[in-house]
């Protein structure tokens, strides 16, 4: 109910934009509609009533009608912005005198005359910007030659570089180029009961302990704490740094300013409740964001952290992990919880817990390295629209730069033109109300280039055009699996993950093994042969099929095959793949038929890319040990089913990795090449394998001569002229097919492969003569009688 209100009021604000009548039916608490976002009823918990913010700022507007002065004087303070009527999700109208025009109000132009005499108020509005040189006296106590990467520097390079920019009015060192420089907001010492929503009390003694110690006790105390130095002004500067983080932030918050930034040490995101780590003592934005909450009420509710730092911010997460109001977004390197602060916590499975389930978004790169392509992907992806859905009163941005290109410590490639994208994006939410909190960075080059895109962009100037804008695979594939995770809590996340992975049972190409198997025993009556050894059996148990005429006098074919390939539609919404959606390519039969038309014997191998030993809707990678397993298992059918057998010729067909197998054989076995008479493979998207041995250095020439390999046309082995003129004889004789899919030249090339093996076996027919009628040519269904 109160979220439905909720949906009225907002579709009501959007009224004075909108030439028609409809709005106003909304106010009137008409036909209810869902707007993206502000809709979930857990954002609205008993304590809190539903989100009011949109109508206060038309009130507000109306209640001032002189901007900027108006605003100047504190724009929404607190008592305004949430009549206290509103808590109930009521709407009063002695809260708001303008809006009775409205309702009254046939007229909406005049409600548009409101919005638009004035001109641009808040464009008008100055950015914030936070500094105190007392941040500098955190320092380490004895400086080695080594200067600690959180410099004391970090914060008096950003803000020369800001002032050379001119967009500071600094009486000691520049005059401002812009008309309106940024507004200086004064940091204050934090109390300690602001300190305290987040910290416990130990905590806070704890770091003003610190203030009355000696050096050297100083110097002990931080090697028994992680990553952290002290001297006696740490407590002092911590202080500072927590308070201009709040000023910064409730400055932006009551439109005191537009949007701000807090060039402020030391940082804060690494530190928890009860513990200094990572250079952080107190959580600066953390506290900010409860103060924010307190004292704003309604009109600063929800409020999205944005953490661009490279590490994970697990004092952030760790303090609002069950908080449905604060929605925290990471984007941070992870390296599988090696990288610092380490663990698990920052891993994307990490969503928040209780009423807070699905407020905590992390978003993990595998490795370092990462780019501007990455960081636009992953928030046109998944953080603005997330961000758009959580709908925020204010964003604070945990702004560290040590994800900027030149940081050694981060290792990756943000440009400031990404960082200023990333800005004007967030710039979109919460009317604007962006406070971005300075967090770690240490190449004071990369933090000054950074932090002053970001401050120009908040000042109103578009961003630079940006170089690069592809993802990374490792991009594409982590930003693709936060999206499956977060799809559980975000309407705007698709496409939706699998639920319930217990429900899962067959994997696919079990069922399909199963269903060739029946196949081919129909048709032809391949039966499978027994893999007696232990090791192997378990892994190709029906992999491994057979004519009943595989030992007998006439040309055998040996088979080894990936899995048919599949191709599947899943549905564009709910990401399922339904049997009526997919379709398996199994060019392979036509083979097998014509083979045995021929009356030849076949031995069909399928190379399973991942080994079931159990039941499990999980996502499994193609197995590392397969092509070990593949030439076990190749090397057993020789010595078992092929050498010692009568074959008269003997010709391996090898399509896609599987083919590995055939490969190794060739090369291991000293004189098996003697008893093959032919080699055909089809190579797509694996590496073309190459016959050749140090010891038979005749090998690779017999090779050429006697093998066919189809090569796609896209293969990379084209690319160089080498081998689109004169290939290596070791890779044998290279074919580029016109194709690229496996299945696509299986059955383009049959016809080609048929013939070139027909001839060659004809060949040797004709040198024994009289072995011709011993070869069997069976109609397979004939051949045995079926099965009861
Ligand atoms: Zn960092």
């Amino acid at each position: 109910m109160a979220a439905q209100e909720d949906e009225d009021t907002v579709m009501g604000e959007a009224g004075p934009h909108n030439p028609g009548p409809a709005p106003l039916q909304h106010l009137n608490g008409g036909t209810p509609g869902h707007i993206n976002g502000g809709s979930d009823p857990s954002l609205a918990p008993p304590l809190m009533g539903p989100s009011m913010k949109l109508p206060v700022q038309t009130a507000t507007a109306m209640q001032n009608p002189q901007p900027p002065a108006g605003v100047d004087n504190g724009g929404v303070s607190p008592t305004k912005s949430l009549p206290k009527s509103l808590d109930s999700g009521e709407l009063n109208t002695d809260d708001y005198p303008k809006t009775d025009s409205l309702e009254e109000g046939s007229d909406w132009s005049d409600t548009e005359g409101a919005n638009t005499t004035w001109g641009l108020p808040l464009t008008q509005l100055p950015s914030g910007l936070c500094y105190d040189v007392q941040m500098r006296y955190h320092c380490e106590v004895r400086p080695t030659t080594d200067v600690h990467p959180e410099d004391p520097r970090r914060i008096y390079y950003i803000f020369k570089e800001l002032c050379r920019a001119g967009l500071v009015d600094d009486p000691e060192s520049s005059r401002p180029l812009v008309t309106r420089p940024l507004q200086r907001i004064s940091a204050r010492n934090a109390t300690e009961e602001e300190i305290s929503l987040v910290h416990t009390p130990d905590h806070y003694a704890f770091v003003e302990s610190t203030k009355d110690m000696s050096d050297d006790e100083l110097i002990d105390l931080e090697r028994t704490r992680d990553s952290i130095y002290f001297n006696k002004l740490t407590f002092a500067s911590s202080l500072l740094s927590v308070g201009g983080a709040i000023e910064t932030c409730l400055a932006v918050a009551t439109r005191k300013v537009k949007n701000a930034i807090a060039v402020i040490r030391p940082p804060g995101h690494h530190a928890e409740d009860d513990k200094t780590m990572g250079f952080c003592l107190f959580n600066n934005v953390s506290v900010a964001a409860r103060v924010c909450q307190r004292q704003l009420g309604e009109s600063c509710r929800k409020i999205l952290i944005l953490d661009w730092d490279v590490h994970h911010g697990n004092g952030i997460q760790k303090a609002f992990y069950d908080n449905p109001n604060i929605l925290y977004i990471s984007l941070h390197v992870y390296n599988d919880g090696k990288y610092y602060p380490g663990g698990v916590e920052g891993d994307w499975d990490h969503c928040g817990a209780g009423a807070g389930l699905g407020r905590n978004v992390n978003i993990p790169w595998p490795s370092q390295g990462m780019g501007d392509g990455d960081y636009m992907y992953a928030f046109q992806q998944v953080v603005m629209p997330i961000a758009q859905e959580f709908n925020p009163d204010l964003v604070i941005v945990a702004s560290g730069f040590d994800a900027a290109a030149g940081d050694e410590l981060g290792g990756c490639f943000v440009t400031p033109s990404c960082y200023a994208h990333m800005t004007h994006l967030l710039m979109t939410l919460a009317n604007g109300k962006v406070a971005v909190c300075l967090e770690g960075g240490y190449n004071l080059r990369s933090i000054s280039k950074s932090a002053l895109a970001v401050t120009k962009t908040l000042m109103g100037e578009p961003p630079d055009r940006l170089h690069s804008t592809a993802p990374s695979i490792s991009a594409i594939e982590t930003v693709r699996r936060v999206i499956m995770i977060q799809s559980r809590f975000w309407s705007s996340m698709y496409p939706k993950a699998p639920q319930d992975e217990g429900l899962w049972t067959d994997r696919l190409h079990d069922v399909i093994r199963a269903y060739q198997t029946k196949q081919l025993y129909e048709n032809y009556k391949l039966t499978s042969l027994y893999i007696y050894r232990t090791a192997i059996s378990k892994s190709f148990e029906n992999q491994v099929l057979a004519t009943p005429n595989y030992y007998q006098r006439n040309p055998l074919l040996v088979i080894f095959h990936d899995p048919p390939e599949i191709k599947g539609l899943p549905h564009p919404i709910t990401n399922k793949l339904e049997a009526h959606n997919c379709w398996l390519a199994d060019a392979m039969k036509d083979y097998i038929g014509w083979a045995v038309g021929k009356g030849y014997a076949v031995i069909d191998v399928n190379i399973p890319k991942h080994v079931t030993l159990e039941p499990s809707g999980k996502y499994e990678e193609e197995e590392d040990n397969r092509p070990t397993a593949t030439e076990e298992l190749a090397g057993y059918l020789w010595d078992n089913y092929i050498e010692p057998n009568d074959a008269t010729e003997i010709f391996f067909l090898g399509i896609g990795n599987a083919f590995y197998g055939v490969a190794n054989l060739l090369i291991n076995r000293d004189t098996l090449y003697k008893r093959v008479n032919g080699v055909v493979s089809f190579v797509a998207e694996n590496p073309v394998r190459a016959v050749a041995s140090h010891t038979q250095v005749w090998l690779s020439r017999w090779y050429k001569d006697n093998s066919l390999v189809f090569v796609s046309h896209a293969h990379g082995v084209w690319n160089t002229d080498d081998n689109r003129r004169k290939p290596s004889k070791r890779y044998g004789h290279l074919i580029q097919s016109s194709k690229s899919g496996l299945s696509e030249m299986l059955v383009n090339h049959k016809d080609e492969v048929f013939r070139w093996i027909e001839e060659r076996a004809d060949d040797q027919e004709g040198e024994s003569e009289e072995e011709k009628p011993r070869r069997t040519t069976i109609k397979a269904a004939e051949a045995f009688p079926k099965p009861n």
